[in-house]
């Protein structure tokens, strides 16, 4: 896809500072890390996100996530959180499908979800409406 980001960089025409590449996907630096070492893995074809990419790439997406982030651990970081946004309220900015993998520190400034609580029959009504959905 001509106009978008992360094809640019797959096909060389924006710089990136790559650590891993196969056939299928590229692994390079996020430019504004969570911290050092925070990697984007991506499809080497265009895809918008979770939902459009084929099964079995993001399985090896997934391989790939999991390959860096053995070696980000072994490269000093305490553990990993491995995260997609997907569609803009989610948080996604670049609308090429990529997994992020953080590694962490222990002291820095990432913060997690903060969870809600259901009420009444609600908890049941959702899992009833998705379950639904997936039958
Ligand atoms: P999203 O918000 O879509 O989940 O994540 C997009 C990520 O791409 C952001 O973390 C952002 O810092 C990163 N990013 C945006 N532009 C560039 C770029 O030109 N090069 C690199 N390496 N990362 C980028
Ligand atoms: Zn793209």
């Amino acid at each position: 896809m001509e106009s978008c980001l992360f094809c640019k960089i797959v096909n060389g025409e924006i710089p990136s500072t790559k650590v891993y590449e196969d056939a299928d996907t590229l692994a390079f630096l996020d430019i504004k890390p969570v911290n050092p070492g925070h990697t984007l893995v991506i499809p080497k074809k265009h895809f918008t996100n979770i939902h459009e990419t084929p099964d079995e790439l993001l399985g090896k997406m997934a391989i790939v996530a999991k390959k860096i982030s053995d070696a980000i651990l072994k490269s000093g970081a305490k553990g990993i959180n491995i995260g997609m946004n997907n569609g803009a309220i989610a948080g996604q900015s670049v609308f090429h499908a990529h997994i992020h993998v953080m590694p962490r520190y222990g002291k820095d400034s990432f913060s997690l979800w903060v969870g809600k609580e259901y009420d009444g029959n609600e908890r049941e009504e959702v899992a009833k409406k998705i379950r639904s959905v997936l039958n």
